[in-house]
């Protein structure tokens, strides 16, 4: 009989555990996976953007924006730094607040590990939970054994990158005791656009402001094969739904009309004056494809006006996303109304709680994933 037991061993899960375990509660982890935090590792390129230090309730979406603002506030950054510190593990903000390893994700990894067994928490991995019943407390079958305890905790994730692991398990708990979900999409994921021929331009990047639904990012967007990825990509993606446009500034505070006017005298190319702010292939591609290149000196004034237009406000309707199999997060979960925001416990199921990525809170991308599933497993373990 443990006092809690929680399942998935991911940045979530693991958080809740260490806390629950400090309080000198009994807790088991079950993981179904070989091993545990297999998506911190991958994280970050390997390096793991643990956190974001402006991490705020406005960088997360969610049907409730207010739910995340408890837990956020209870576990700051700062808090995560400290415990990263106490470790000895050595980071650095790449940018916008975002902060790295500088060594390796595993660093996170065995601090949680260690944090663990501090604490006194048992962890099993391999093993993959048949059923759950809740009398008393909750029985939970696994392939390893039947396992009891007087609270639950549902730390599996979202299901972006199955073959990392991530199942729908979180989900079927939560209607199996009648919970409601908000639709599920992938989020933070590249667009696949229908005209093939940006495919040429696979490999750049460009800085740009993208906007969509009166949200704007400005990082670089990078051509695919299929379409558009990059940072402002994968950010406008989570606020983008079927058949949207999407805005894109590519010379963002340059003033295209002047530019072209300083180069009347010289009678610069027009791909020539591109090219000195984008990728030489770019600059050809994009004449090729909206304005046949000439020298400044004959470009009309209307004409300057519509090239300023086009560069500054390319639209473009998304065929699709890559979907889940690309998606670093999944958007939408377990619906916030079901739960607490002080304890992440479900108002309908007592003892039963949901903590991470399963739930209805989706942050951007550079840290802020981490962040919530840091703050909404450390809010959980104070009560579990
Ligand atoms: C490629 C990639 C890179 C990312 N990089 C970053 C980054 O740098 N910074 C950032 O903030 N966010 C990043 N994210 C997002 C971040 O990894 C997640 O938001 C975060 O891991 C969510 O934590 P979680 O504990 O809720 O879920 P997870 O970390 O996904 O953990 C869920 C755990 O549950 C286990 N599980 C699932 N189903 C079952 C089951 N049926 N039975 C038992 N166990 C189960 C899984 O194996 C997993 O161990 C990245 C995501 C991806 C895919």
């Amino acid at each position: 009989m443990y006092n809690t037991i929680i399942i998935g061993a991911g940045a979530a899960g693991l958080m809740c555990a260490i806390e629950a375990g400090k309080r000198g509660r009994k807790v088991l982890v079950l993981e179904h996976a070989e091993k545990i935090g297999k998506k911190i590792l991958i994280s970050g390129g390997g390096r793991c953007n643990f956190t974001n230090l402006d991490a705020k309730p406005e960088n997360f979406l969610s049907n409730n924006p207010h739910f995340c603002k408890s837990a956020l506030a209870r576990y700051t950054p700062q808090d995560f730094i400290s415990l990263i510190e106490k470790h000895g593990i050595k980071y650095h903000e790449k940018k916008l607040g975002q902060l790295f390893c500088d060594g390796s994700a595993k660093e996170i990894v065995q601090m949680l590990q260690q944090e663990c067994v501090g604490a006194g928490v048992e962890i099993k991995v391999d093993c993959t939970v048949n059923e759950i019943k809740k009398n008393e407390g909750f029985d939970i079958k696994t392939t390893i054994g039947v396992f009891t305890s007087e609270s639950l905790v549902i730390a599996t994730g979202g299901i972006s990158i199955p073959q990392m692991g991530a199942t729908d398990l979180g989900y079927k708990i939560a209607k199996q005791f009648g919970l409601k979900l908000t639709r599920t999409v992938p989020g933070l994921v590249p667009f696949v656009l229908a005209d093939e021929t940006y495919s040429e331009l696979s490999g750049l990047s460009v800085d740009s402001v993208v906007t969509c639904n009166g949200m704007s990012f400005r990082e670089n967007i990078l051509y695919t094969h299929k379409g558009l990825s990059g940072p402002a990509i994968l950010q406008i993606s989570s606020y983008w739904n079927d058949g949207d446009e999407v805005t894109i500034d590519l010379l963002p505070g340059t003033d295209v009309e002047q530019l072209i006017n300083e180069h009347k005298q010289n009678k610069t190319e027009l791909v020539n004056i591109l090219a000195k702010f984008f990728p030489k292939r770019f600059a050809e591609k994009w004449c090729e494809q909206n304005f046949t290149s000439k020298p400044a000196n004959r470009i009309s004034e209307k004409e300057i006006t519509a090239i300023g237009e086009m560069l500054h406000g390319w639209k473009v309707i998304p065929k699709g996303t890559e979907g889940f199999g690309k998606a670093e997060v999944t958007k939408g979960g377990i619906d916030t109304n079901e739960l607490s925001s002080k304890t992440m416990e479900s108002k309908k199921v007592s003892g039963l709680y949901f903590i991470g990525e399963v739930v209805d809170v989706t942050g951007w991308l550079g840290g802020y994933n981490f962040q919530w599933a840091w703050a909404s497993g450390f809010a959980a373990g104070q009560y579990v």
